[in-house]
């Protein structure tokens, strides 16, 4: 596991959140405001997105159901 420090994409909170170490999308809920968002390790930088922003190979349920499929609207 790594840590990585976020900031709230609803309330912009700063803290520091789990990933694993595979570059995997997965959920957190902000401390703070109790909101579910993404982050998604990069290899240089780390991208925080709200739920419902997140294009589908970033979110992690959308990605258990859609494994091979492309999830284009
Ligand atoms: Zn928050």
């Amino acid at each position: 596991m790594s840590t990585v420090t976020v900031n709230c994409p609803y309330c912009q909170e700063s803290m520091t959140v789990n990933q694993g170490d595979d570059y995997a999308p997965r959920f957190h809920e902000c401390c703070k405001c109790g909101q579910k968002f993404i982050v998604e390790r990069g290899l240089s930088k780390v991208k925080v997105m709200k739920e419902k922003d997140a294009p589908c190979m970033s979110n992690p349920e959308c990605r258990e159901i859609e494994t091979s499929a492309t999830c284009e609207e």
